[in-house]
């Protein structure tokens, strides 16, 4: 009785989930696609000094431009991309269009300006890092300071060891290295005084309400006072209100990122949103 019920509802659920298996299989194949077609586009977001007048970088932040979909948020296929390999080749892809986008930054005036590129844990772990990051420095000529990788804490989950002499040797081209989302994932505290960075990026999760909620003002204290202890910069993301930035400036927070600011735009947006470059 019981089991002549259960029947429709077993092979229901095969069925859904045969669906979601073929789902997740059109898509790889179809990002796959997407890589060879280049259908893929960086958007920029300005990050700020944190009077919030005088801009010390873009973060590049890939999008989808699916031709029937319009425009995808990373959101929705970076998982995909992680869990089948494909980081490998798109994070190459994103690194190379940084580079080439910050020599038509130099070309229009702003050659300050730092390029960050966010390098997930997968990519990192590929080995492959390193050979991709080295050869674009010398392919064009980047100066010291210019590009700067933003990664996740856990890059030293599995081996720290290992993870801290990749860090090392992307350091001496020059690379400045990061750690977003900070607070959030696995706790690197414990390797924190190892780990060669440079900077610590307060999640956004934090920075919300932060002149008014308590724990995370503690949360964004704490971040702020460890980063000076060991020396390091700290850039706010997600930073909205005035009320935000102004908090996050008065307890010596660097630098500062968030749509208060600017959203991330195409290029071009970018050029005539910093407008005129200093002399
Ligand atoms: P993330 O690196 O932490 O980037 C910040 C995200 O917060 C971006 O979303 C940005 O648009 C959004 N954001 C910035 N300011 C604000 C704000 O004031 N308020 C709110 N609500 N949101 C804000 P986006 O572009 O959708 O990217 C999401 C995530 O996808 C990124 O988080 C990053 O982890 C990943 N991602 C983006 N581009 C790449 C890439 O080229 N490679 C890899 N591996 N991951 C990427
Ligand atoms: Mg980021
Ligand atoms: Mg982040
Ligand atoms: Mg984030």
């Amino acid at each position: 009785e019981a089991k002549r019920r259960d029947r429709p509802q077993t092979v229901r659920y095969q069925a859904e989930l045969d669906r979601r298996v073929q789902g997740r299989l059109q898509m790889v194949a179809r990002l796959h696609e997407a890589i060879e077609r280049e259908e893929f586009e960086l958007h920029f977001q300005p990050q700020y000094f944190a009077s919030g007048r005088e801009p010390v970088g873009l973060e590049a932040l890939v999008r989808w431009r699916h031709p029937e979909r319009g425009l995808v948020p990373p959101g929705e296929f970076i998982p995909v991309c992680e869990d089948s390999g494909l980081i490998v080749p798109l994070g190459r892809w994103v690194l190379r269009e940084a580079a080439r986008h910050h020599r038509l930054l130099v070309e229009a005036g702003w050659q300050g300006l730092t390029i960050a590129v966010n390098v997930s844990a997968i990519q990192f772990r590929s080995g492959e890092l390193e050979a991709d990051v080295g050869a674009l420095v010398q392919e064009f000529s980047l100066p010291p300071g210019v590009l700067e990788l933003e990664l996740t804490e856990s890059i030293v989950m599995d081996d720290p060891e290992a993870a801290i002499a990749v860090l090392e040797r992307l350091r001496q081209f020059g690379v400045m290295l990061s750690i977003d989302d900070f607070g959030t994932g696995y706790s690197s505290m414990a390797y924190l005084h190892r780990l060669p960075v440079d900077k610590l990026k307060i999640d956004r999760s934090f920075i919300a309400d932060v002149e008014e909620d308590s724990h995370n003002a503690a949360i964004c204290e704490s971040v702020l006072s460890l980063a000076r202890s060991f020396g390091l910069k700290v850039i706010a993301e997600g930073v909205e209100t005035r009320a935000q930035m102004d908090w996050l400036r008065q307890r010596g927070c660097d630098e500062v990122q968030g749509f208060l600011l600017a959203r991330p735009m195409p290029f071009a947006d970018v050029l005539r949103h910093l407008g005129h470059p200093p002399r």
